[in-house]
């Protein structure tokens, strides 16, 4: 398998540091706030790849934090007069429901900043007593990040805005504008943890090194983990923050590989809160199918900066309705387990940096190839049965197609209506064993005045919406 090194910016093939098993660290939510398209973003790439690593019959470990700590947590909790924990526990499964939505796997190892607060504490005093850090007269501590000769070698390209930001966020206690909080004291009552350097709460950089280490680094090991991903717009300085204090801290390298995936844009603009073009992904759920989402979000490379906009969201339901079609055709049939040479060509495609377009052009082909199949010579048993598996394939490494095709078509009819439909289905099955065809017409006129249409099939009736 080959993935984009982000940080030494060329293609590498992956050696995982302990053979057969592979580590990887993504950067995760600050839950105070609903969960934009940029995050699920991020939650779906790194989703993908695990699902490629282990494909690739790597055992893979992967974590992705819960920042709990944070001034914005805070700021909310005060604006809407509740407990900080009530606002972090409400964003945390608010975050899960609708990872799961979008059909993300829960992480392996979920580590939140307040868990880890003893690990942090001990990885500032390594800091501290190795001059990587000092303690201000105010009781903050600082990276000192003169002290650091690599500093700034992961993020090189971004020197310039560092140099603005020094400027914007200089403090008179800091030795070096750069230098970064480790430490933060506190001296009023509100959410403080009384650590070794006094009351007060950890730098956001921090927890990252901090549960890496305690989560996934061994003593053996020269890289505290193979892989860490996230966003783009964390390369710096939050990357760079983590690659120091675990540099300076610790006897390992922070990570072999990095992954950034691209930023998501909305028709074209940057997605901020400033120019209200948040889209939060709960409101993208009340209007599509997680798995449309989750396909169109996939859809483009990793890499390239996505363009949200409805006409391409209709084009992606598009492209996955056909494999949900192709599934109904080939519903009631039992699996085929051998692996077959387009499940080995979408996985080279997948190993290939997640070259998705190549491996969405494969499916396309896939499925007219089946389709045809099963139009010319439908009744060959093997030839559905290797479609079925390759579907299976698709839904394993991809998750694209892993719901009943018919409930599936059945996204945006209401509950109650589902029952009402459910009733009268049965009652029409009822009517046609009776051989009362008057009545099971007239229910069938009913049933499709909800706008779906019906299939009698050998598994049963389904309806889906027109
Ligand atoms: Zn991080």
């Amino acid at each position: 398998m080959h993935i984009f090194d982000s940080v030494q910016k060329t293609k590498r093939e992956f050696i995982p540091q302990e053979e057969g098993k592979a580590t990887l660290y993504v950067c995760g939510p600050t839950v105070y706030d609903d969960a934009h398209l940029g995050h699920a973003k991020s939650a779906l790439v790194f989703d993908m790849l695990t699902r490629v690593l282990k494909a690739n019959g790597l055992d893979v470990t992967y974590a992705r934090n819960i920042t709990d700590i944070d001034d914005k947590i805070i700021k909310k909790a005060i604006e809407q007069e509740k407990d900080i924990k009530e606002i972090t526990d409400f964003y945390t499964e608010a975050f899960h429901k609708e990872m799961e939505a979008i059909g993300v796997m829960k992480p392996d190892i979920e580590p939140k900043a307040t868990e880890s607060l003893e690990a942090m504490y001990s990885l500032i005093q390594k800091l501290i007593d190795s001059n990587h850090a000092y303690a201000t007269a105010e009781g903050d501590v600082y990276f000192d990040t003169s002290s650091d000769s690599e500093y700034l070698k992961l993020s090189a390209r971004v020197q310039e805005e560092d140099e603005k930001m020094q400027r914007v966020e200089s403090s008179s206690l800091k030795k070096n504008p750069a230098d970064f909080a480790l430490w933060k004291s506190v001296h009023d009552n509100s959410f403080t943890f009384s650590s070794p350097f006094g009351a007060g709460r950890p730098g956001w950089h921090l927890e990252c090194s901090a549960m890496i280490e305690k989560h996934l680094a061994k003593p053996e090991n020269k890289f505290s983990v193979d892989i860490h991903g996230g966003g783009a717009d964390l390369l710096f300085p939050h990357h760079e923050n983590e690659a120091a204090q675990t540099r300076c801290g610790t006897n390992h390298t922070i990570a072999n590989y990095w992954m950034h995936n691209g930023f998501v844009n909305i028709n074209g603009e940057k997605m901020s809160k400033s120019l209200g073009n948040s889209f939060f992904l709960k409101d993208a759920l009340s209007e599509y199918d997680g798995e449309v989402l989750r396909f169109y979000l996939l859809s483009t490379h990793y890499r390239s900066n996505f363009n949200f906009n409805t006409e391409d969201l209709s084009v992606a339901k598009k492209r996955l309705d056909k494999i949900y079609r192709l599934k109904k055709r080939l519903f009631d049939l039992a699996q085929n387990n051998d692996k077959t040479p387009f499940q080995e060509e979408l996985l080279k495609a997948l190993s290939d940096d997640m070259n998705v377009s190549s491996a969405l052009a494969l499916i396309d082909e896939m499925i007219s190839t089946a389709n045809e199949t099963l139009d010319t010579a439908g009744k060959h048993k093997l030839l559905k049965r290797e479609s079925i598996s390759n579907l299976a394939y698709i839904s394993d490494i991809l998750g694209f197609g892993v719901k009943n095709p018919f409930e599936y078509f059945q996204f945006g009819i209401d509950n109650a209506t589902k029952e009402t439909l459910g009733l009268l289905i049965s009652k029409r099955n009822e009517a046609k064993k009776e051989k009362n065809f008057e009545l099971s017409d007239k229910l069938r006129d009913e049933i499709l005045d909800f706008g779906v249409s019906l299939m009698d099939t050998p598994a049963g009736t389904f309806w889906e919406k027109v």
